[in-house]
């Protein structure tokens, strides 16, 4: 630290990311991405964009807006294009909390949001999940705090049900709850018509994983016109041209080709139930995943030696060591032929250990 870094961040623990090594054959299955590549749409009209690179983005992301509106069944001004999900989370911290006002989240979830608290100087109470991971809804009324619920959560991948949703918004009328769906599409239920119920709704999803975009940054809310517009004022506060040029134009490609991405979920859901059953069969036991990802703990070994054996076969999948899920990994589903050479691993690692 210089002797220049501010106090007010001077205790901030910053997020991790998930490695990005770039090593050759290397079987990347530690951060979610998807094995497939963008749309066809999204790569032409990214090229095509970079012909007026000389301008700025279009501050109002116009366009985006409307074709995400078309998509998802509201108005334009109910959606907010951000550089990623993790800006519009950011936003809503900044926007909807405060000293007073606090936020609620689980203990087991998103590893972003207590540094998005940190960051904005905002006191948090983290939820523990029952024992087998689920959230109770009931721990979630009547707070007094703004929630931020991923659902499907990670990395447990479990889904809250909608109506459990609507509890939650319904004990929570006065404070924002903040509906985290980066993995909806991969087998849970959006609640993006809830935002014509409850105006305390914010609804946030991510071209990341689903839309195969992870690289373009794009993600963003939806929600009631004056949640958006408050949304906007930190937007224009901070960074107006927050998503660039080419990413806009590759997200609306990528909204024209809505068959390809739902071709890709299936094929994803498929891999999974793939890649669950074989894991089952080798000992390892795991949550019900409604995410593009897996994740499970042995019956023997410890996670942090599963970890370990499969780096050391060229599969980096991802373990945290926090003491509760120490003995779980996070497997990302790939393709069949990932998961197969996953599977052929943990079998030589398990070896006898079944
Ligand atoms: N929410 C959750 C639950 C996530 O796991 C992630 C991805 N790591 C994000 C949001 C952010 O994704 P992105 O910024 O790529 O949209």
């Amino acid at each position: 630290m210089s002797r220049f870094f501010s106090s007010d961040y001077a205790a901030l623990t910053p997020y991790t990311p998930g490695e990005q090594p770039r090593i050759e054959n290397l079987i990347k299955l530690n951060t979610n991405e998807s094995p497939f590549p963008p749309s066809p749409h999204a790569m032409e009209y990214a090229r095509e964009a970079t012909k007026t690179l000389q301008l700025y983005s279009d501050p109002t992301a116009n366009a985006l807006h409307a074709a995400l509106a078309a998509r998802l069944g509201v108005s334009s001004d109910e959606v907010l294009a951000t550089n990623g999900s993790d800006e519009i989370l950011n936003f809503a911290f900044m926007a909807f909390c405060d000293r007073e006002h606090g936020a609620a989240f689980a203990d087991l979830t998103y590893g972003f949001y207590p540094v998005f608290a940190q960051l904005n100087g905002i006191p948090y109470t983290e939820i523990p999940v029952a024992e087998d991971f689920s959230i109770r809804p009931q721990d979630y009324f009547g707070l007094e705090k703004t929630i931020f619920l991923a659902n499907p959560n990670a990395p447990t991948g479990l889904f809250l049900p909608k109506s459990d949703v609507v509890r939650i918004l319904e004990e929570n009328r006065d404070s924002v709850v903040v509906v985290d769906e980066a993995y909806v599409d991969f087998g849970g239920e959006s609640c993006v018509d809830l935002i014509h119920s409850y105006d305390n709704l914010l609804v946030t999803q991510t071209f990341s994983k689903s839309r195969s975009m992870a690289g373009a940054r794009l993600g963003f809310g939806v929600g009631c016109r004056a949640l958006i517009r408050d949304l906007n004022t930190i937007k224009y506060s901070t960074n107006p041209y927050n998503v660039n040029t080419m990413t806009m134009a590759a997200g609306i490609g990528a909204l024209e080709d809505e068959a390809y991405t739902r071709a890709n979920c299936a094929a994803i859901i498929e891999n999974r139930a793939y890649a669950a059953a074989e894991l089952r069969g080798l000992g390892f036991d795991m949550t019900d995943s409604k995410t593009n990802f897996l994740f499970a703990r042995h019956s023997v070994l410890d996670g942090e030696t599963v970890y370990r054996e499969l780096r050391a076969r060229g599969i980096l999948v991802r373990h945290f060591s926090l003491a509760r899920i120490r003995d779980y990994n996070r497997i990302t589903v790939g393709s069949r032929t990932q998961m197969e050479a996953l599977v052929a691993a943990l079998r030589e690692i398990v070896g006898g250990n079944v």
